[in-house]
């Protein structure tokens, strides 16, 4: 019997269901539970305890029982267990959580799995992903692949619903820590995610910390204010979070739940119990915010789209928090579309995922034992493991090798419901059959072998599982990925919404010269995801490094260098440069994860995005559209810093959400930044034509005082269009006319030569530089101007002005 298996590996709680080829089944915890809580502890001597036990004991022992990890995912960040005194990092962690998700497998299935999907937030940076791969192999896992969590949703929710026609769907998924809504739609039987969107940070918790607040509140006007930053609560609040969350849950039943925790704190004047009545009307309250910010980003979503909520034919709801009835009546007065019926919505993402291991033929079976060496011959077969069409083609060819070989053979279904007629091989041992299959689901064929006289001759692979059924489209690229260049800008590869799996290569050139053996010489070329053109407001997920210890040979700046950047279904990132000169390959991406976020180094951000932000404001002639984006910026800000509050205070998601607010504050900034700069633009340009008309004027020719004036118009129209761009390249043409002009006089290339040898010191290539300085010098001895120009434009091109304006943050050596 076949067997696929997907596991939803959730901030919070981590689901798994198999898929039989006939049903899918959720898999049972050994506690007889669905859900298996993403809850890691460590005891003192070290011994591990996942899950709903775990999670028992995080009120009892907070420091070592841990969550969350998730969020950490692709971080270097460890987390500590003091009480075994060991360090953990994120993906050994959720290995945990994967392990005893296999050991459960074997319960209900009988045997270890070996090859699983597994989903991932479709928010997910390649970091986060690879750290999920590791995780996977860490639990002793043969193969998984990753799906994007709305997809799986998706495909889980179309496959219950069996219809077909237009109108978009929207999966709503509410997590623990993350929001994700995607649209979709089913176009001649495929399953499209046409879009989507989200919030990284938000989710149920986010009620528990509101309900924490309420509770503080109501402690404190009952006269016992509490210090949040006082370290000594630190423990006491999370069991406070915890009981927060399980009044949540039972008021998703119930009208009321208690808040009952006798001598929670030590006051002044001894213990504090907290017994409060939280209500309905007081959870949503508490809630509304939340819901509205999630409507909010379904809107924006839409509005991506072109869509209304009217145009919206379903919406799917997926994750915890939307068992609350105030939420799904919220969620439905909001979009008001209907709900898909009849999908549970803390299971939908792991069935669908074991739905994907199906369509990719990921059996979970251990590999089966293979017919000995010697004795199978082996088919080469070619055929689609995901068909929409129930009767496909599969062509093979028979390789060589020793052992008997087949005359005939023949595909018998595992159901017995069909079997191909026995089919001669060609004369070069090839075939061609057809196969039935039944709908919507795997169906497993044995191969059959027999040779001239009518004995059986084992093949390899002695079986093959074809599934039918909609498939879904390749998954899309949510952000862009590029190479970070010296300029800090970004050479993109791989388009957001380019279909993975996709590979791409180009060409750049290196900055400065590599020393073959230097230790300390490299040339790093920064992977960067985001849809900004400059790298400093994209995120770094990676970096090549090229060092001069690896070296075959020295390598001179300017050195072709090829990089390869290459993203699999899953969303993993692989990375290599080819340095031809040297026929060399570098392939390992170090360092890929999500730089830590340093409080210290992200208050500094924040401060300049503060003084930039007043700049800006007192701009001239600034548009309504401006005036609002500055105000969301100043809204991040303000978010920004609360959350690096709470980041000095320990809480490593506050640095992560700080982190990221600051990059969306500096991107949006950015922005408004360039729509209004034509003050400074116009500046630049009455400069150059002053420049310009005075060198053109004196020393240019005809010709070229009449291309001035060309452009002089041309450039007054830019300028009349407020076209940056126009603008930009008339100046660029000014420039070198004026360049042009200017170096017919006399004296200029000495001045130029002059000017540039005081500056070899920051030559990229310091002794070609000097080489070059001795030839102009000599030159000038002697007149040969031919010369002295030659020296001028070698230096010239080794300048790292040439290439490199001020470089904000990620450090590339490439061009
Ligand atoms: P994740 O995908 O992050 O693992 P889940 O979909 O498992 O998250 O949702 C976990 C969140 O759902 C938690 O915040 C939990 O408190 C909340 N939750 C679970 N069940 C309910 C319920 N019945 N009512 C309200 N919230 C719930
Ligand atoms: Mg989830």
């Amino acid at each position: 019997m076949v067997c696929y298996l997907g596991i939803d590996l959730g901030t919070t709680n981590t689901a798994a269901a198999v898929f039989d080829g006939d049903a899918v089944t959720p898999v049972r915890t050994r506690e007889g539970g669905l859900l298996t809580p993403s809850v890691v502890r460590i005891d003192a001597r070290g011994r591990v305890t996942v899950g709903a036990r775990a999670r028992k004991l995080v009120d009892r022992d907070p420091d070592n029982t841990l969550g969350g990890f998730k969020r950490l995912m692709g971080t270097a960040r460890g987390l500590v267990f003091p009480g075994a005194c060991v360090e953990r990092r994120p993906e050994e962690l959720a290995a945990e959580i994967l392990r005893s998700i296999r050991d459960d497998v074997r319960e209900q299935v009988g045997f270890l799995p070996e090859q699983a999907v597994i989903s991932v937030p479709a928010l997910f940076e390649l970091p986060q992903s690879a750290a999920t791969h590791a995780a996977a192999q860490l639990a002793g896992f043969a193969h998984v692949e990753l799906i994007q969590e709305p997809v799986a949703s998706a495909l889980a929710a179309g496959w219950s619903a069996d219809e077909d026609g237009a109108g978009a769907w929207l999966v709503y998924d509410l997590g623990g820590g993350t929001f994700d809504v995607s649209l979709l739609e089913t176009r001649e039987g495929v399953l499209r995610v046409i879009g989507h969107d989200g919030d990284n940070f938000l989710g149920g918790r986010d009620l528990d910390e509101a309900i924490v607040r309420w509770a503080l509140a109501e402690l404190a006007a009952d006269g016992l204010p509490l210090d949040r930053a006082d370290p000594a609560l630190a423990m006491p609040l999370r069991v406070l979070r915890t009981a927060a969350e399980d009044a949540k849950i039972d008021l998703s039943r119930s009208a009321q739940a208690a808040l009952t925790l006798p001598a929670l704190f030590d006051g002044p004047q001894g213990a504090i119990d907290v017994d409060l009545t939280l209500d309905r009307t007081t959870l949503e309250q508490l809630a509304a915010p939340l819901v509205d910010k999630t409507l909010a980003v379904c809107r924006r979503l839409l509005a991506a789209h072109g869509l209304g909520p009217e145009q919206v034919r379903k919406v799917v709801l997926v994750g915890g928090p939307t068992a609350m009835p105030f939420l799904r009546d919220r969620v439905q007065a909001g979009l008001g579309a209907p709900f898909a019926e009849g999908v549970d919505p803390m299971a939908l993402v792991a069935t669908g995922a074991a739905i994907h291991a199906a369509t990719v033929g990921l059996d979970a079976r251990p590999a089966a034992a293979a017919p000995e060496a010697g004795e199978a011959r082996r088919l080469w077969l070619e055929y689609p493991t995901m068909s929409p069409d129930p009767t496909p083609f599969v062509v093979g060819r028979l390789l060589d090798g020793p052992g008997p070989a087949p005359v005939e053979v023949r595909f018998v279904r595992d159901d017995g419901g069909f079997a191909t007629p026995w089919t001669r091989l060609g004369p070069d041992g090839t075939l061609l059959v057809t196969l039935e299959l039944r709908e919507k689901q795997p169906n497993a064929f044995t191969l059959e072998g027999r040779d001239a006289g009518g004995a059986a001759v084992p093949l390899l692979p002695p079986s093959l599982t074809l599934v039918c059924g909609r498939t879904l489209a390749e998954p899309p690229l949510s952000r862009t990925v590029g190479v970070a260049l010296a300029n800090d800008a970004v050479h993109v590869y791989l388009q957001r919404g380019t279909p993975l799996p996709a590979k791409r290569s180009y060409v750049h050139r290196s900055v400065a010269a590599v020393a073959k053996g230097s230790s300390d010489a490299v040339i790093r070329i920064p992977i960067v995801q985001g849809e900004h053109p400059q790298a400093h407001l994209c995120r770094l997920v990676g970096h090549l490094e090229i060092s001069g210890e690896e070296l075959r040979a020295d390598l001179p700046a300017d050195s072709d260098v090829e990089v390869t950047v290459e993203i699999d279904r899953g969303g993993r990132l692989s990375a290599r440069a080819l340095v031809p000169c040297l026929s060399q390959v570098f392939e390992q991406v170090a360092h890929l994860s999500i730089p830590e976020a340093d409080p210290a180094a992200l208050a500094v951000h924040a401060d300049a995005l503060g003084e930039r932000l007043s700049v800006v404001r007192s701009r001239p002639g600034l548009q309504p559209t401006h005036v609002d984006r500055l105000l969301d910026v100043e809204w991040s800000l303000q978010d920004a810093q609360a959350a690096l509050l709470a980041a000095r205070g320990g809480d490593d998601d506050a640095g992560q959400r700080a982190h990221r607010l600051l990059i969306e504050a500096d991107a949006a900034l950015g922005e408004v930044e360039d729509a209004t700069r034509w003050p400074e633009l116009d500046q630049r340009v009455r400069n150059a034509l002053l420049n310009a008309s005075g060198w053109v004027g004196q020393l240019g020719t005809p010709q070229e005082q009449r291309m001035l004036s060309e452009s002089g118009a041309a450039l007054e129209h830019a300028r009349q269009q407020r076209d940056g761009e126009a603008l930009e390249r008339h100046l660029r043409a000014v420039n070198q006319l004026t360049a042009a002009a200017y170096f017919r006089h006399p004296d200029s290339w000495r001045h130029q030569f002059e000017h540039l040898a005081a500056d070899v010191g920051r030559s990229r290539d310091p002794l070609q530089a000097q080489r070059l300085v001795a030839q102009g010098r000599e030159a000038v001895a002697t007149g040969d101007r031919d010369r002295l120009r030659d020296a001028v434009l070698g230096l010239e091109a080794l300048l790292p002005a040439r290439v490199a304006q001020p470089i904000p943050s990620f450090r590339s050596d490439l061009r």
